[in-house]
Formats: C-alpha cells, sequence, structure tokens
C-alpha cells in the first residue's frame, strides 16, 4: 500500500512538471526571440482576416505613374509644389505634409515661390526629417536631412524614418526619432496629436501598424490634377492632405506584410489612421501572457491524463483554433495584439508530452520500427523500380505478381498490364521443358530468349531465384535484354575468325573447318583436297609499290578466287599472301589439279589497282585426304610441302610427293632411329668389289653402308644419308663410317689381301674443314697407308662450295689419300674447273654404263669420259657394269676400273673375304669351295 501511495504522488507530481517545464520551455524561446517568425506569421494573419476601411480624414495627393507621364521633368521645378500647396489651402486643406526631400537647395525662382507658398500657409505644413547610414572611411555614420534653412521659419518638421522587423518588413513605426540635438516626433505622431489631439500613451517609442486597414481605401488625389485645379475642393476641405510619391520608379516602397509593399506616403497615411482611429496597436503585456499560459499548462495537466490521444490531439487544436480567435476578436475590438504564438508551441508541446507519456517503451520501439521499415520499404521499392534491369516477381504458377519499369520496357508491356500474365507467354523457357522435369522453374542464370510484346524474338539474359515468404515459394527473375551484347559477341566472334582485310576465314577458323572436313570426309569415307596457294611476286608489289596497294591487290585476288569455287568449298587466307582452300567431296587428285588450274587462270588476267595493271602469279601445292595424311594439321603440312615445291619449280601446280617430303612420318622416324642405329650395331658396311679391267684382279673395294631396322626394314643409304646430314648427325656417321672402314682394310691386309678401300663422302662432310684431321687421326690409328683410302666425293657436292670443296680436297690430297669423282656425268662441273682439283680418278655413273648398250648417247658419253679422264692424268672407273656385254665393251675403250652386280654385289666382310678367295686373291681355306663364276670372263680378258 504504502509504496503504491508514493508511486500515485510520484505520478501525480510528474504529472505536473511537464506542464510548468513545458511553460519555462516556451518562456526561454519566447525571450531568445526564436518565436519571432511563427508570431510574425500569425499576426500577418491576423491583419489579413480582420481587414476594414481607412477613415476619410486623409488624402494622399500622389506623385504618381499619370503625374509624372503628365510633367514629364525630373525633379519638377519647386513651383509646381508651392502652387500644389496653395490649391490645397485655397480648397480648405487643414494642414499638408509633404513627404519630398527639400534639403538641397534648386534653383533661387522656385526656392522662393515654395517659400512664398509655406510662409502663406501660417505654419499648417509640415516637412520631412530623416536619417540614413552612410558608409565613411571611419565606419557607418548617419546622414540626417532637414528641409532647407529657409523654409524653417514657416514649417514643421517630422520624422519619416520606418524600420524593418528582423525579416524584412516594416511592421511598426517610430512616435519620435533619434535626433542630434534631442528627438524629433515622427510624422505620424505629430500629425495625430496636433491636428486631432490625440496621443499615444505608450511609454514604447514606436507602435504596430495596423494592417488590417486596407490602404486602397485611403482616399488619393492626382498631383498633377491638383496641380491644374482638376479636383473638388470639398475632397480636400477641412482633411489632412499627406504629399508623396507613389510611383514605382520613384522607389519610395517598402516591404509591408499583407500588401506585400506601400509607398512611403500611404505607409504613414496608414499610421496617422490608426493612431486616429485609437488603433495603435500595443501587445498584450508580458504578464497576462504568462498567465494565459500556466493556465492553460493547468488545464491541460489537470484534464489530459483523462483523455485518450484523439482526444488530446482534438483538444490541442481547439485550443489552438481558440487561441488564434481570441486574438482576432480581441484585436477587433480593442487595440491590442494577442501574442498567441508562445502559447500554440505550449499547446504543441503539451500534447507531445502526454502521448509520450501515454507511449511504453515497446510501442515508442514499434513506432520506430515500423518507421523504419516503411522507410526501407519506400527505399527497396526505389531500388527496384530504378534499377536497370527488368525484375518480375513470380508465383509459383507462373503468374506475374510484380513488374518493375525496366521489366516493362524490355517486355514492351504496360507494367499493369504485366500483372497476372504468364510469364511463360513471354520467356517460354522460364520452365523446364513439360516432361522430364516436369514444368519446374529452371533456377539461376542463364541466356535465352524473351517474347517482347508476346511475339518478338530477342535474347534474353535472365537469372531465377526462388524466395520464400511467409510460407509461400515466390520466384524473382531479373532480365537483361542482351540484343547489343550478342551482337557485340557476334561481331567479335566474327573479328576472332575472320580476316580483317578480305573478309575471308582466317587461319583458325580454317582449322576449324578443316577439322569438319576430314571428319565427314572420313564418315562418309569420301576423299577431299586442300589447297595451299602462294601468289608468286607478291613480295616485289608490297616492296616497290607499297602496302596500301598490296593490301588492295589481296582484295582483289580474294575476290578472283572465290569465283570458281563450290557453295561446299572454304577459302581461308591464312597470312600475308598465303591462302587456303578446302575441297570436301573431291573424286580424284586431276579434279583437285583441274581446281588448281581454274584458280590459276582466273588469276592470271591482270588485275587493276590505282590505275596501276598488275600481274601475279601463284603456287599452288595439293594435299589429298586420305591418300597423304588423314589428319587436318598433317594434311596442312602436306599441301605446304607441295605448295614449296610447286614454288621450287617455277610456280604452278603441285601434288603432295612424299618422297620429296623431308618432313614425312619415315623421314622424321629414320633421323630419331639414326642415333641408336650407330649404338646398337644395326648400321654395317657391305664392300663391293673393284676390279682392274685389263688384267681381272680385284684392286679394291667401295664401302657401302648399310643399316637394318628391326621395324623399317633395310634403309637405303640415299634416303638416311641426306636425313643425317640435315640433322647434323652426319659428322658422327662420318668418323664411325672410316673407323669401321679402316679396321676393315686392317683386318684384310693382316689375313693377306692389300686391298684399296673406297670410302663415300657426303657433300656436307666435303665443307668440314675439320675433316682431314679426323681422317688422318683413323689412319694412323689403324696403321692403315694413306694410299690405300681412296674418298668418293660428289660432283654436285664439289660444286655446292667450290673454294672450300678445294681446301679441303687439297689438305686430303696433301694427307696421301686418293681422290675419286663420284656420279660423274650427272652434274654440272666443269672440267675446266676439276682439272684444278688434285684427282685421281672419276667415276662414270652407273646409269650411262648400265644403258650404254642400248643409248647410244650414253655410250658416247661413256666414251668422250674415258678420253677425257685419260687426257687428264685420271684413272676411269665404271661402275654399273651390270652383264658380261658392259664388260667388253669397257675393257675396248681402254677404261681402268669396273664394278658392278655383273662382277660382284656389294658383300658383307665374310662374303667378301670368300669372293676374294674364289678369285684366288686369298690363299684360299681348306674348306671353302673355288669360286668359279667370272673364272672364265677373267680368262678372256
Ligand atoms: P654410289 O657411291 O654411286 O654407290 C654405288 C651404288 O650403286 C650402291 O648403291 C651400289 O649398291 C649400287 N650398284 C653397284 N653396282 C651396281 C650395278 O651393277 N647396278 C646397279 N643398279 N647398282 C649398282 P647403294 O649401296 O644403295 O648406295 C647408294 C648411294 O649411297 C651411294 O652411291 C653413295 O652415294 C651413298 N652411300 C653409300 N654408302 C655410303 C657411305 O658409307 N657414306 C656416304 N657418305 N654415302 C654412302
Ligand atoms: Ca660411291
Ligand atoms: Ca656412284
Amino acid at each position: 500500500m504504502a509504496s503504491s501511495h508514493r508511486h500515485s504522488v510520484s505520478a501525480r507530481w510528474a504529472a505536473w512538471v511537464w506542464p510548468l517545464g513545458a511553460v519555462a520551455a516556451v518562456a526561454v524561446l519566447q525571450l531568445a526571440g526564436l518565436l519571432g517568425p511563427l508570431e510574425r506569421a500569425l499576426g500577418d494573419a491576423r491583419f489579413q482576416i480582420l481587414q476594414r476601411p481607412a477613415s476619410d480624414r486623409l488624402v494622399v495627393v500622389a506623385i504618381d505613374p499619370p503625374s509624372l507621364q503628365a510633367l514629364d521633368v525630373w525633379p519638377w521645378p519647386r513651383r509646381y509644389h508651392a502652387q500644389v500647396v496653395d490649391r490645397l489651402f485655397e480648397a480648405g486643406a487643414r494642414a499638408v505634409a509633404v513627404d519630398i526631400d527639400f534639403s538641397s537647395p534648386s534653383n533661387p525662382d522656385d526656392d522662393a515661390l515654395l517659400e512664398g507658398a509655406f510662409a502663406r500657409a501660417e505654419g499648417r505644413v509640415l516637412l520631412p526629417l530623416f536619417r540614413q547610414p552612410v558608409e565613411s572611411p571611419q565606419g557607418i555614420r548617419w546622414a540626417y536631412n532637414a528641409p532647407l534653412e529657409r523654409f524653417a521659419p514657416y514649417v514643421g518638421g517630422a520624422s519619416v524614418n520606418a524600420w524593418p522587423d528582423a525579416d524584412g518588413l516594416v511592421r511598426q513605426l517610430p512616435l519620435r526619432d533619434h535626433w542630434p540635438g534631442g528627438a524629433v516626433p515622427s510624422l505620424s505622431a505629430v500629425l495625430a496629436e496636433r491636428l486631432y489631439g490625440r496621443s499615444l500613451e505608450a511609454g514604447d517609442d514606436r507602435y504596430r501598424v495596423d494592417f488590417s486597414i486596407d490602404p486602397d481605401t485611403i482616399p488619393q488625389l492626382s498631383f498633377v490634377d491638383v496641380l491644374e485645379g482638376r479636383f473638388a475642393p470639398a475632397d480636400v476641405a477641412g482633411r489632412t492632405v499627406l504629399i508623396g510619391a507613389t510611383a514605382a520608379e520613384l522607389r519610395d516602397d517598402l516591404p509591408v506584410p499583407v500588401h506585400r509593399t506601400l509607398a512611403g506616403v500611404r505607409l504613414h497615411a496608414l499610421g496617422v489612421n490608426a493612431i486616429v482611429d485609437g488603433r495603435a496597436l500595443q501587445p498584450v503585456p508580458a504578464p497576462i501572457l504568462l498567465a494565459l499560459g500556466l493556465a492553460i499548462a493547468l488545464l491541460y495537466a489537470r484534464y489530459a491524463g483523462r483523455w485518450s490521444w484523439q482526444q488530446a490531439l482534438a483538444a490541442t487544436a481547439a485550443g489552438a483554433l481558440g487561441l488564434f480567435l481570441a486574438a482576432c476578436a480581441l484585436q477587433a475590438a480593442a487595440p491590442y495584439l494577442l501574442e498567441a504564438a508562445p502559447h500554440m508551441v505550449l499547446l504543441a508541446l503539451l500534447f507531445a508530452g502526454a502521448l509520450v507519456g501515454r507511449i511504453d517503451r515497446q510501442s515508442l520501439d514499434l513506432l520506430v520500427q515500423s518507421l523504419r521499415l516503411r522507410h526501407l520499404n519506400v527505399f527497396m521499392h526505389n531500388v527496384v523500380e530504378n534499377s536497370f534491369d527488368g525484375i518480375l516477381t513470380v508465383e509459383p504458377d507462373g503468374r506475374i505478381r510484380t513488374a518493375n519499369t525496366a521489366a516493362a520496357r524490355i517486355l514492351a508491356i504496360d507494367g499493369e498490364a504485366l500483372v497476372g500474365r504468364d510469364a511463360k507467354g513471354l520467356i517460354p523457357e522460364l520452365f523446364a521443358p513439360a516432361g522430364a522435369g516436369g514444368g519446374r522453374m529452371l533456377l539461376g542464370q542463364r541466356e535465352t530468349f524473351g517474347l517482347r510484346g508476346g511475339r518478338d524474338r530477342f535474347p534474353l539474359e535472365v537469372g531465377l531465384t526462388a524466395l520464400d515468404a511467409s510460407g509461400q515459394t515466390y520466384y524473382v527473375a531479373i532480365l537483361r535484354d542482351i540484343t547489343e551484347r550478342q551482337r557485340q559477341r557476334a561481331l567479335l566472334e566474327h573479328q576472332a575468325l575472320h580476316d580483317s582485310l578480305t573478309g575471308l576465314p582466317n587461319r583458325n577458323l580454317l582449322a576449324d573447318r578443316l577439322g569438319h572436313a576430314v571428319a565427314q570426309a572420313r564418315r562418309e569415307a569420301a576423299p577431299m583436297a586442300l589447297l595451299l596457294l602462294d601468289l608468286d611476286r607478291f613480295k616485289a608489289v608490297n616492296d616497290t609499290l607499297g602496302h596500301q596497294i598490296g593490301d588492295r591487290l589481296l582484295c582483289h585476288v580474294a575476290e578472283r578466287l572465290v569465283g570458281p569455287l563450290r557453295e561446299v568449298d572454304t577459302i581461308a587466307r591464312l597470312g600475308g599472301d598465303e591462302f587456303a582452300l578446302i575441297l570436301p567431296a573431291i573424286e580424284s587428285e586431276e579434279s583437285a589439279g583441274a581446281v588448281a588450274a581454274r584458280l590459276l587462270e582466273t588469276l592470271g588476267a591482270p588485275f587493276s589497282v590505282d590505275g596501276l595493271s598488275l600481274e601475279i602469279g601463284a603456287s599452288i601445292g595439293i594435299a589429298l585426304f586420305p591418300e597423304h595424311a588423314e589428319e587436318g594439321p598433317r594434311l596442312l603440312q602436306c599441301a605446304d610441302v607441295a605448295m614449296y615445291q610447286a614454288k621450287q619449280a617455277g610456280g604452278g601446280v603441285a601434288v603432295y610427293d612424299e618422297d620429296r617430303d623431308h618432313n614425312s612420318v619415315r623421314h622424321l622416324t629414320i633421323t630419331g632411329e639414326l642415333r641408336k642405329a650407330i649404338e646398337t650395331r644395326q648400321l654395317s658396311f657391305h664392300y663391293q668389289p673393284k676390279i682392274d679391267l685389263a688384267s681381272g684382279r680385284v684392286v679394291g673395294a667401295e664401302a657401302l653402308i648399310r643399316w637394318q631396322h628391326p621395324e623399317l626394314g633395310f634403309v637405303p643409304p640415299d634416303e638416311f644419308i641426306v636425313l643425317a646430314e640435315q640433322t647434323g648427325l652426319i659428322e658422327a656417321l662420318t668418323a664411325w663410317s672410316f673407323d669401321q672402314t679402316l679396321a676393315q682394310a686392317a683386318r684384310w691386309r693382316a689375313l693377306g689381301l692389300e686391298l684399296g678401300i673406297a670410302v663415300n663422302l657426303s657433300a656436307r662432310t666435303l665443307h668440314d674443314e675439320g675433316l682431314p684431321d679426323m681422317v688422318a687421326a683413323a689412319l694412323s690409328r689403324h696403321r692403315v697407308a694413306p694410299g690405300l683410302l681412296t674418298v668418293e666425293i660428289t660432283e654436285t657436292a664439289i660444286m655446292l662450295d667450290p673454294e672450300r670443296a678445294a681446301r679441303v680436297v687439297g689438305r686430303l690430297h696433301d694427307l696421301g689419300l686418293r681422290l675419286s669423282v663420284d656420279d660423274f656425268g650427272t652434274g654440272h662441273s666443269s672440267l675446266a674447273y676439276l682439272k684444278r682439283l688434285p684427282l685421281d680418278e672419276l667415276k662414270i655413273d652407273r646409269t650411262f654404263v648400265m644403258q650404254m648398250t642400248e643409248n647410244d648417247d650414253d655410250a658416247v658419253i661413256v666414251r668422250s669420259t674415258v678420253d677425257l679422264s685419260h687426257s687428264l692424268g685420271l684413272k676411269v672407273v665404271a661402275e654399273g657394269v651390270e652383264l658380261e656385254e658392259h664388260l667388253q665393251i669397257l675393257r675396248g675403250l681402254a677404261c681402268d676400273t669396273a664394278q658392278g652386280y655383273f662382277i660382284s654385289r656389294p658383300l658383307t666382310p665374310e662374303a667378301f673375304e670368300d669372293w676374294c678367295r674364289a678369285q684366288g686373291a686369298l690363299p684360299s681355306r681348306p674348306t671353302s669351295a673355288p669360286a668359279l663364276a667370272l673364272d672364265g670372263v677373267l680368262a678372256t680378258a
């Protein structure tokens, strides 16, 4: 009980604290001037409501636009003013107040006239005193303006200054103003007091102008009308007249409430009116205001506790309205201004307090929360609406729930029309196809298509997510029109796969198409062809005429090449002046050749580029699937080899020829295996006997290298020697050859067989300046006399680099070796040149010897070679002796030595020894049978 009692006391106490605190707070606000704006607004509103007419005791004579127009010199001559003053008094005016600046003299005549008028007025004229702030080097100072001294005896003076409030509007007029030597009364104060005997008791220096008086109801005459006597004397008789400027151009307007601006003279007229009517407004004294505030606070505290918040709001509003109306009523009845602004603020505070007191913590939180949610909601709505992407929310059955502006734009359907529509009709692939997935929505992001307006297909990117909201699943689809993106991508793809100059497919696309063409050819078991075309002399065009012409020429070439092709054919530019053509389903080598010929023909006609007529040839290489290669890249290689061959032949067309392709698989294998072959003794030497034609006795042997490969079988020396040269293996091979053959010679010598050994030198080694040293080392190692070693050098090898060959040959000769020119007659060596070399013999090429019985030319060649050699002091060897007849002819020609199958094929060392025994060149072994084959032949010699 005690605690609840205490609680209720403190609650009651709290109920009083807030209202009193609010009164104090408002008082502070008021004193700080913070309620000024509200106060002024309310005051102006009251004036607006209480509008009423002016009294007719004042007349304004206005220096208005018609007057300025009629008397078009400015400033007006003062005689006008004199005349007006006279006329006004003649008409019976009670007094005249002139709000015109006469503080400086004008021309003496006019000033005298005006002075006369003032004198006649007998003290009933009032002239203005005013002060103005002037900027001077010492700071702002006041400049005081009074009428000319000469008028002073006849006129009175009154201040016409008016000062604006904080917001720049003039609401109050002074009763008096500071002046050097004491205060001076204001114009309105003087007129009201002197002429109407009304004075203000206010202790204040100022009073509020009653703007509820309508300034338009103040009687007014135009200056020019008065000057020219166009007015009824009754209008001024017995009245006070105020003369002043109303024309806007004279800039005597002041900003005021309610009426916005008012000419100074009319403002003063309002002031006089107010005083005369007893309506110079005064604020309600502060103690009364405070008392009113307290009363409101206490009433609120007393009753507010019982009201609901709606009731409190209604009471507050009613209170505020009541206050305002009361202020209006008071102001209408008496010259008092009830500044209700503080009380209204107080009411607002009290209401807020009552509200806060009523709301507990939780509901306050809720309020804040809901405000925040509202804010978030608005925010999210804005985000969605302003999104560049289209955003749809979709019901599980596919109906569109909401759509943002962008979605409407992308789908070209009004946003409202979208709602409720079936999304499938606009984005058909939003769902998995019915069947397997059973019409489920496809989550995730992908590129599909949309139907603009439900009809026109366009590329669309859709990102679909599922959203669980209040126990139901919705889908959010983010839409992006990717028309432009796809266009760009297609463009990029095209650029990546096409040559920018000619627009033809490039190497990449060719590789791709070739892959397809090969695959198709394989499937259909149909042959196909790949052509590689390279322009001849294009480089010259480019170098001499410039790249621009070159480029244009290439474009023309591309155009022409397309001509003879079928739809299924592909032409590509591989770069530079190289083009490739895929001809699928080509029947044969011949038809490929025909196409190639046609292409050459179209390129045959001159090209006209920039007024130039350019002729250009081309070389075409043809490779066929599956004949030459079964894979695209290899096919391309083959075509390249063929093209190169065509080029070497001086242009035209060449079909791939494996034998001439040093890059063929076989050749690559051979090269790879060769090194191994030396080590694993796959290589060996066979020896072919050479016999002396005159005696029939064996005089030597040619060492011929042999390679028996485990898989490839017998590999002919012609083939792998060239490859060894190309891969640099030849050096090791040559060293090995000399080592083998000289070892054999040493072995035979040991057996009592003193035979000369001939070793073939490859073209490459002939130019190896280290060769002589190597040979010398081998000779001494095997202790073989140099005179027993013959090296066979081909004619063509010598002619490759005659200078160097001569040096090497010279040094070999110096070693004491015999030198033989092999394959003589097949090359183009000049005998004159050969004569300069230290040679020992010539070997007539076997092709001549073999055919000399059938071909007379060959017989002539053999005969003349023998004669020529002898004339040069050289021995002659004839190789390729296949028939007995050959032997006889050669013997008849006095040829020195013979070698050939008829005598013996190349033999293994063992077989060679047997052969020699058979010839009686070696003491026969007890077991071996005498070889008789050649006995008869030799015997006939
Ligand atoms: P080559 O120097 O002209 O060798 C003679 C070729 O003619 C040998 O072929 C030999 O077997 C063949 N021959 C001999 N008599 C007759 C005949 O009556 N009728 C016919 N039709 N052919 C006959 P092989 O052994 O195939 O050698 C071919 C070429 O290989 C040689 O031509 C030579 O240039 C080169 N060669 C052979 N062995 C070596 C070697 O050890 N080193 C080098 N660098 N080249 C070698
Ligand atoms: Ca040879
Ligand atoms: Ca030969």
